[in-house]
């Protein structure tokens, strides 16, 4: 391969904030609520130009339980807030269904609770716009079109974030950085340990497509298939590590030639059948994570953790209840850098119950308030941070649940 030599340039520092969130997927919508309420000051990057990333423009509308199956919620706080916006303009499936009724009635009733998971399928679109409007409203500086592409660091602890976007390249100064990229892009810039998710990514085709009056999600590869894990709805054999920009190319056009042929071959017996919406980023489950002081793992379940930021569920069988350790955000190469959502540390086993919606909005918002109270993850006293994220709705151990 030849190489050229970038000559040194200066760039401007253009701006600063208190927290900068890299990503404003669930994970780094949660983390800039969060800080945002806590009276910082708040820069969201975002490479696309609307929020959600996989949730609203990955068209992965599912918002998967907040509950362990047995008819108690476990996780609670912005996890619920989300998904009651989601929500808000009506569910897309499941709508005034008994299970709604038993999960969003303020009656609990347990036995009803039991029969059914709180998850609901919402509408992407207004979902990312209600999230724009409450974080402007808090006064969230939100730079769309743009990614994060290098930091500057000293001392361990990261400086500045250099961003790339229409106006060019320039630099933000920060006091600490969320990285809710979803494939851990800050830690790997800044020098982090990161590790890839080994089985690699199955190709997905979601697309919404329009049918007796109704707009419907048409699921077409990996879905997840708890009786044949292996094959996940298989479209190709290929796998996709997702972080290479060829790979990733490559991956987008063979999804989209899939939803062609799929599309093709439903107009057979339907000549009016239409897709009404494409995905517009890589539909990836995991890719990159952060290396932390604690990787979490499928065998905790039940477990007390002492430093817990909150719980989740295991959305593929009912029982297990996880307390997520704040020591699996953050790692100990850079100070100043929490993770949020797909790329907090956890095993390849673990990612399945930790990368999706809820627990997105769990880590984000633990990361979001500890962001704003140090600059040293290391040295933050766990136990304030567990009495913010309670006064904020959280609950930490599964012996507090009813
Ligand atoms: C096929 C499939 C099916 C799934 N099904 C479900 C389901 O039914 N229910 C469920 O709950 N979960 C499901 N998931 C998982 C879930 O949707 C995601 O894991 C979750 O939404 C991830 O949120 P996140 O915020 O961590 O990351 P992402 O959603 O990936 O958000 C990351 C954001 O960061 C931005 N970004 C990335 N790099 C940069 C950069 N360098 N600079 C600036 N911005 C950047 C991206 O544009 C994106 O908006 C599914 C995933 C897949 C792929």
């Amino acid at each position: 391969m030849n190489y050229i030599t970038e000559k040194v340039r200066e760039i401007p520092v253009k701006e600063s904030c208190d927290v900068l969130v890299a990503g404003g997927g669930i994970a780094g919508i949660s983390a800039a609520l969060a800080a945002a309420r806590e009276g910082a000051k708040v820069t969201l990057i975002e490479r696309e130009y609307t929020l959600g990333g996989l949730a609203t423009l990955g068209l992965i509308a599912i918002y998967l339980p907040l509950c362990d199956g047995k008819g108690r919620q476990v996780s609670f706080g912005i996890a619920e807030e989300l998904m009651r916006l989601s929500i808000r303009y009506g569910t897309e499936r499941r709508e005034d269904t008994p299970a709604m009724k038993a999960w969003l009635s303020d009656e609990i009733d347990i036995n009803k609770r039991k029969k059914y998971r709180f998850e609901a399928q919402y509408n992407p679109h207004t979902f990312a716009i209600e999230c724009e409007q409450m974080l402007v409203k808090l006064g969230v500086k939100i730079i769309y079109g743009t990614v994060a592409v290098a930091t500057e660091t000293d001392n361990g602890k990261i400086t500045h974030v250099v961003i790339e976007n229409k106006s060019g390249r320039s630099a933000i100064a920060v006091k600490s950085v969320v990285d809710a990229t979803g494939d851990a892009d800050i830690c790997k810039v800044s020098g982090a340990a990161t590790e890839l998710f080994k089985k690699g990514n199955s190709l997905a085709s979601w697309y919404y497509y329009f049918k007796s009056g109704k707009v419907r999600l048409r699921l077409l590869g990996a879905i997840d298939d708890p009786n044949n894990p292996d094959q996940e709805g298989k479209l190709s054999d290929r796998k996709f590590s997702g972080v290479d920009g060829d790979e990733l190319s490559e991956m987008t056009i063979l999804a989209h030639a899939e939803m062609l042929k799929d599309i093709d071959s439903r107009r057979k017996d339907n000549p009016e059948y239409v897709p009404v919406c494409l995905p517009t980023i890589p539909q990836l489950r995991t890719t990159r994570r952060i290396v932390g002081i604690t990787t979490s793992e499928i065998d905790d379940m039940h477990k007390r953790v002492e430093s817990s930021i909150g719980m989740v569920g295991d959305w593929r069988k009912r029982g297990p209840v996880y307390e997520l350790p704040f020591e699996i955000l953050y790692g100990k190469e850079v100070k100043n850098l929490i993770t949020a959502g797909r790329c907090i540390s956890a095993t390849d086993e673990m990612v399945e119950v930790t990368r999706v919606i809820p627990a997105c909005a769990v880590t984000g918002q633990a990361a979001g308030i500890a962001a704003v109270m140090t600059d040293d993850f290391a040295s933050i006293d766990v136990s304030e941070l567990q009495k913010k994220l309670v006064a904020s709705g959280v609950k930490l151990h599964e012996d507090e649940l009813k």
